[in-house]
C-alpha cells in the first residue's frame, strides 16, 4: 500500500550535487514526489510503499556523491498519498533556526578540466565548476545554498547555462555557481604601465611571461588575492619578502603536479593523499634537495601545494615554470586581501602584473596548512577546504560563542550538538585583522542562524578577544565564562576524541595566563571539561622584559643560565654584547619588569639562542622551528635526566659542556629534543602512577614540532599508554576556541 513519506536528511548535503542525485535516483526507482533544500537540510517527499522507501534510502546511503556526508536522517509517514504524478525539485524553503552543513570550497575537478577543452561555450573558461567542484563557503552569504544567496547572484545565467542547470542528466544540474565564457565571471589584468587586458589567453601569456622574467604577479583567487613569483629566482623572492614585510617566514610553493614536486621533496602515501585531495591544502614536506634557500632558510621542510583553480593549471601548462612561490596577498600581520578596491590600492602598485576578477569573495579564506605525523595528519592552519566543517559532539552546544585567544585567533560557535570553528583569522593586535575577526563573528551569526546565549573567553584581561567578549557581555547581559588558556588547549583534544573522564594533559605552549598571574606554558594538568588541577609545571624562570623576552630569545638564554647559576658562554657574549647581558641579569635580580614563566616555548627560544641558531624571533615560533630543523636525525642520546620533576639544570650544564667541546649544534639540538621527551615521559609515568589516570592528551603550539610530537607518541606507544592529539583542531592557539566552547558547554549545560 502506498503512503506519503517524508525523509529529512541532515549533514553536508547542499552544494555537493545532492538534490540532482536524489532526483536521478528517484527517476531510476520510478518514484514520484519531490525534493527541496531548506536551511536545516534536504527534504524528500515520496508517494510509495514501505518497501520502496527502504530501498530508496539504502541507495541514498550507498551511492551518495563523494563529498556529501549524511549525519542523520529521519523518515515519517502520513497515511494518505498526496498524488504526485512525477518527481520534481522544488524551490528552497526557510524553516526556523536549524541549519544544514555548508560545503567548504572544492578544488576544480578532473571532469571540469576536461570540459574546458571540449565544451564550445567553456573553452579555456577559467571559472568552470560543476555540482562536484568550485567555490562554496567563500561565496555564500546565507542559507539555503542557492545562487541568489551567493556572490554569483550578480551574474545572470545565459540560456545555455540555464538549460544545463535545468537538465537532470547534466553534470551541472542545479550547480549554483554555474557559468561560462558568455555569462560568468572574468579575469582582467593590468600591467605596471597601466595597460589593460581582458582576453584570457593573452592575459595568461602575460602572467607566465611576467613570472618567468622575474616579476611578481598578484592574482585574485578563491578566498583572497595571492602573490606569485618564480621559486627559482632569488631576486624575485627577496623582493617579495621586502614588499610583504616578511623577513624570514617560509613561503609555500605551488608545483604543477606531485611528480615535479618529488624532484625536491619526499612525499609519503599519506602526504600524497593530502596533497591531491579536493581540499588542496599546503602540505609541509621534507626537502631532499634544496629548491631555493631563500624560500625557507634553515628549514628542512617546504610547504607544497598543487593547483586548485583552472588558472593555476593554465600557468604551468603554458610555460616551463615548475615551481612558483604561492603566497597570500597581504602585508605583515594584515589579513589576506579579498576586496577589489583595496587590492587596487595596495597590491596593484607593488605587483608587476595585477590580475583581478569580478566574482566577489564574501568569506575570506587563506590556504590551509597541514603536516603528517607518522601516518596521520595534523592541521596547523585551518581555512580553505576545511571551513566550515563542524565538529560533532555528544553534548549540547547551542548558543555558545567562544572567542579564542589573540595571536593566532579564531572563534567557534555552538549549534545544536556541533561546534563550528571559524577560519584562521590571524593576529588580533593588527587593526585590520581585529576588524576581520569582528566581521566574521557577525557573518557566522547570520549564516548559521546563530544567536549567542553564552560567551566564553580567555582569562587574559588584555587579549582583544577577551575585551570584546566582556563588552558584549556588559551590553547584552549574556553570561560570560573566562577559562584558563591551557585548560582550553587540553579540552580541545578531549572534544575531538570524545574523552569525558579525567585525563593527564601535557600542555606545551608559548604563553597563556595562569591562575597565579604567571605566564604558563609548560603544564601537566589533570582535567576534565569542568575542572582542572595543575599537577606539575616546567620550572618558573624570569621573563626579563615580559613580551620583549618572547621576541628576543637570547634574553631567555641569559635567564635560564642565570637561574641555574651557570656561566654565559663566550659565543653568546660575542653575539649579544656583555653590557646587554649584564643589563638583563640586573633586571632579573632587581625584578624589574620581570614576570615569571613556565613556558616551554621560551625554553626552546633559550636553547636556540644558546646554540647561536636564532637570537630573535622575526615571526612567531621562529627560534623553535629552526631548532627543530637543526636537530640531527641520527643522534639519539640525551643529557643526564633529573631524578624527579622538571629541572633543567643538568640539561643546561650538558649543553654548555658540549658547546665548549665543539660538539655540533645538530647533535646538541637533537639531544635537547630527546632529553625533553624523556623528562616528559618520566614525569608522566610518575603521575599516572600517583593519580591512577590512564590517558594522556597533548596540546599547545609546541606540538607543531613534529620531531618532539613523534618522539612522544613513540615513547607512549612503547609503554602502551593511550595518547591523544588533535588532527582537525589546530594544536596552536587557533584551536583554543574549540576547547573554550567545550568547557562552556560543560558549565552552561551542566553536562560531563
Ligand atoms: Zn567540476
Ligand atoms: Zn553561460
Ligand atoms: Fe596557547
Amino acid at each position: 500500500m502506498n503512503h506519503h513519506y517524508f525523509i529529512h536528511i541532515e549533514g553536508l548535503v547542499q552544494g555537493v550535487g545532492f538534490r540532482p542525485f536524489i532526483y536521478q535516483l528517484a527517476r531510476e526507482h520510478r518514484l514520484s514526489g519531490c525534493v527541496d533544500n531548506r536551511n536545516d537540510g534536504v527534504y524528500i517527499e515520496l508517494d510509495c510503499s514501505g518497501k520502496e522507501v527502504k530501498r530508496f534510502i539504502r541507495d541514498i546511503l550507498s551511492k551518495k556523491p563523494k563529498i556529501a556526508h549524511i549525519r542523520n536522517y529521519a523518515v515519517s509517514r502520513l497515511p494518505a498519498t498526496s498524488g504526485f504524478s512525477d518527481f520534481q525539485i522544488n524551490e528552497s524553503k526557510e524553516s526556523g533556526s536549524q541549519i544544514t552543513r555548508i560545503s567548504p570550497d572544492i578544488a576544480v575537478c578532473e571532469d571540469c578540466l576536461r570540459d574546458r577543452g571540449t565544451q564550445p561555450h567553456r573553452l579555456f573558461y577559467p571559472f568552470i565548476n560543476c555540482t562536484h567542484c568550485g567555490p562554496r563557503f567563500s561565496i555564500i552569504k546565507d542559507l539555503p545554498y542557492d545562487r541568489q544567496q551567493t556572490t554569483m547572484s550578480e551574474f545572470k545565467m545565459c540560456s545555455r547555462c540555464q538549460s544545463e542547470y535545468e537538465n537532470l542528466t547534466d553534470r551541472r544540474f542545479h550547480a549554483q555557481p554555474i557559468a561560462c565564457n558568455d555569462c560568468g565571471p572574468r579575469y582582467t589584468g593590468t600591467d605596471d604601465s597601466g595597460i589593460l587586458s581582458t582576453d584570457y589567453p593573452s592575459l595568461l601569456h602575460k602572467i607566465t611571461a611576467t613570472i618567468q622574467s622575474g616579476g611578481i604577479v598578484a592574482i585574485k583567487g578563491l578566498g583572497g588575492y595571492n602573490l606569485l613569483c618564480d621559486a627559482h629566482n632569488t631576486k624575485s623572492i627577496l623582493r617579495l619578502r621586502q614588499i610583504k614585510q616578511r623577513e624570514k617566514k617560509p613561503f609555500a610553493v605551488m608545483f604543477p603536479d606531485e611528480n615535479r614536486a618529488k624532484r625536491w621533496l619526499d612525499i609519503t602515501d599519506t602526504e600524497s593523499a593530502l596533497l591531491n585531495s579536493w581540499r588542496k591544502p599546503i602540505v609541509l614536506l621534507r626537502e631532499h634537495q634544496k629548491l631555493n634557500p631563500e624560500l625557507n632558510r634553515g628549514l628542512t621542510t617546504l610547504g607544497a601545494i598543487l593547483p586548485y583553480m583552472p588558472i593555476h593549471f593554465d600557468i604551468f601548462k603554458n610555460s616551463n615554470l615548475d615551481a612558483v612561490v604561492f603566497s597570500s596577498g597581504n602585508f605583515g600581520d594584515e589579513p589576506i586581501i579579498t576586496d577589489n578596491e583595496e587590492a587596487e590600492k595596495k597590491l596593484r602598485p607593488i605587483a608587476d602584473l595585477f590580475v583581478s576578477h569580478n566574482r566577489d569573495i564574501h568569506n575570506r579564506v587563506d590556504d590551509s596548512v597541514v603536516q603528517c605525523i607518522h601516518n596521520d595528519f595534523q592541521i596547523i592552519r585551518r581555512s580553505r577546504g576545511y571551513v566550515p566543517e563542524p565538529i560533532i559532539t555528544q553534548g549540547q552546544t547551542e548558543g555558545i560563542l567562544a572567542f579564542g585567544a589573540e595571536k593566532t585567533a579564531s572563534f567557534a560557535v555552538g549549534k545544536s550538538k556541533e561546534i563550528i570553528q571559524s577560519q584562521y583569522i590571524g593576529n588580533l593586535s593588527n587593526v585590520e585583522t581585529f576588524e576581520f575577526y569582528q566581521e566574521t563573528i557577525q557573518r557566522f551569526c547570520r549564516l548559521f542562524r546563530f544567536t549567542p546565549r553564552y560567551l566564553v573567553c580567555d582569562l587574559h584581561p588584555d587579549y582583544l578577544s577577551t575585551r570584546l567578549a566582556q563588552e558584549m557581555s556588559a551590553k547584552t547581559e549574556i553570561e560570560l565564562l573566562q577559562v584558563q588558556h591551557h585548560h582550553a588547549h587540553a579540552v580541545s583534544v578531549m572534544i575531538e576524541h570524545r574523552l569525558y573522564d579525567d585525563v593527564l594533559a601535557i600542555c606545551l605552549d608559548g604563553t597563556g595566563l595562569g591562575t597565579d598571574s604567571c605566564s604558563w606554558g609548560g603544564e601537566v594538568l589533570r582535567c576534565n571539561r569542568n575542572t582542572f588541577s595543575r599537577l606539575r609545571h616546567l620550572p618558573y624562570v624570569a621573563l626579563p622584559g615580559g613580551d620583549k623576552a618572547a621576541k628576543q630569545g637570547w634574553r631567555m638564554a641569559v635567564s635560564y643560565l642565570h637561574h641555574y647559576r651557570l656561566p654565559i658562554p663566550e659565543s653568546l657574549k660575542k653575539a649579544i654584547g656583555i653590557e646587554k647581558i649584564e643589563g638583563i641579569k640586573q633586571m632579573i635580580d632587581k625584578q624589574i619588569n620581570t614576570p615569571c614563566t613556565s613556558s616551554c616555548g621560551r625554553l626552546f627560544d633559550a636553547v636556540s639562542a644558546l646554540l647561536g641558531i636564532c637570537y630573535q624571533n622575526s615571526f612567531q615560533g621562529e627560534a623553535a622551528i629552526l631548532l627543530e630543523h637543526t636537530a640531527s636525525e641520527r643522534e639519539t642520546g640525551t643529557y643526564p635526566l633529573p631524578r624527579q620533576g622538571f629541572s633543567f639544570q643538568l640539561l643546561f650544564e650538558g649543553i654548555l659542556d658540549d658547546l665548549s667541546q665543539h660538539i655540533s649544534r645538530e647533535n646538541i639540538a637533537a639531544k635537547f629534543h630527546n632529553t625533553l621527551a624523556s623528562v616528559l615521559l618520566n614525569n608522566v609515568l610518575e603521575l599516572l602512577n600517583e593519580t591512577g589516570l590512564s590517558k594522556i592528551v597533548l596540546s599547545g603550539g609546541v606540538f607543531q614540532n613534529k620531531k618532539l610530537l613523534q618522539l612522544l607518541i613513540q615513547q607512549f606507544k612503547d609503554k602502551k599508554i593511550p595518547c591523544y592529539y588533535t588532527r582537525q583542531i589546530p594544536c596552536n592557539d587557533a584551536g583554543i576556541a574549540v576547547g573554550q566552547l567545550g568547557i562552556g558547554a560543560a558549565a552552561f549545560y551542566k553536562q560531563p
